[in-house]
């Protein structure tokens, strides 16, 4: 169907009550299967890529890749740059092709989050690129304050604020949810989530949804939060299905067949993450 605007798909996500998977991608074969999951499913998705990885495959060449196959995919699909930390990065990624990108200020103090995020925003506008912000500390799962401390969520009169000041997109919001893995299970903060659905007006994003316990994430998804970052489950998938495939054929070094042999696997994986974010069924 083609390649569609972020915020266009989140709007769309947000009136029709169902959670947009944003799928964290390294190379072809994470890109293709996340499109083939969604076009199985008959829903959008959004393909993004992590800048820090670009010591690993420049960021023009995994946008053209993103972007041909969103061309070419029978469903909407988003292409954005995860974690901008800077001005520069965020730059180099609309520079490189993406049309959305993420500034993350978030480790800023207030004021200068604004600055920087309203900056991205005012330059993207030139080149009619969506903008995420984060708002709140999203931090390391493995760091038991960043998911406890209330103190590091998102706060909710800041963020009506900070999204009208800096005219953002969409916004990343701290509610518990954290990176990589949890050193325990989160507990989300759904009172501050149906608080912020209510007070600001863009979609809403939930970063570090590997190791979220599946009702909580639903729950996300039937208070209105649109966007649902998932990177290290799915890296952890496209690994075991690689060595699935390298323990079934007996190490027989055929590398073609590996990365072909890898794909069901990878495919049926994000299949589970669309539908968990369904819960109401909606196709397009
Ligand atoms: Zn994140």
């Amino acid at each position: 169907m083609s390649l569609v605007k972020v915020n266009e798909l989140l709007q769309h996500a947000t009136e029709h009550h169902y959670g947009v998977a944003a799928m964290n991608t390294i190379n072809y074969e994470t890109i293709k299967c996340a499109i083939a999951a969604a076009e199985n499913e008959h829903v959008p998705i959004i393909i993004q890529f992590y800048p820090g990885f670009d010591r690993y495959i420049p960021l023009n060449f995994i946008s053209y890749m993103a972007k041909d196959l969103a061309r070419k995919a029978s469903v909407p699909v988003a292409v954005h740059l995860d974690h901008s930390a800077s001005y520069e990065i965020a730059m180099s990624g609309i520079r490189d092709g993406f049309p959305s990108v993420m500034v993350d200020g978030s480790a800023l103090p207030f004021e200068e989050n604004v600055a920087l995020t309203a900056q991205v925003v005012r330059a993207a506008a030139v080149f009619d690129v969506d903008v995420e912000a984060e708002l709140g500390h999203v931090g390391v799962g493995m760091n038991l304050e960043d998911i406890s401390n209330s103190d590091l969520f998102t706060n909710v009169d800041q963020a009506v604020e900070f999204v009208e000041r800096t005219g953002c997109g969409s916004l990343a919001i701290a509610v518990g949810n954290a990176h990589g893995d949890y050193v325990r299970e989160p507990n989300l903060d759904f009172d501050r989530i149906r608080e912020l659905r209510r007070a600001v007006s863009v979609p809403l994003v939930l970063h570090g949804c590997s190791g979220i316990p599946d009702e909580q994430m639903q729950e996300a998804v039937n208070l209105g939060m649109s966007k649902f970052n998932i990177a290290t489950e799915y890296f952890a998938a496209a690994y075991g299905a690689y060595d699935n495939v390298i323990q079934a054929t007996g190490h027989n070094r055929n590398g073609v067949a590996m990365y072909l042999g890898a794909q069901k696997e990878m495919v049926e994986f994000v299949t589970s993450k669309i539908r968990l974010l369904n819960p109401n069924k909606f196709t397009l």
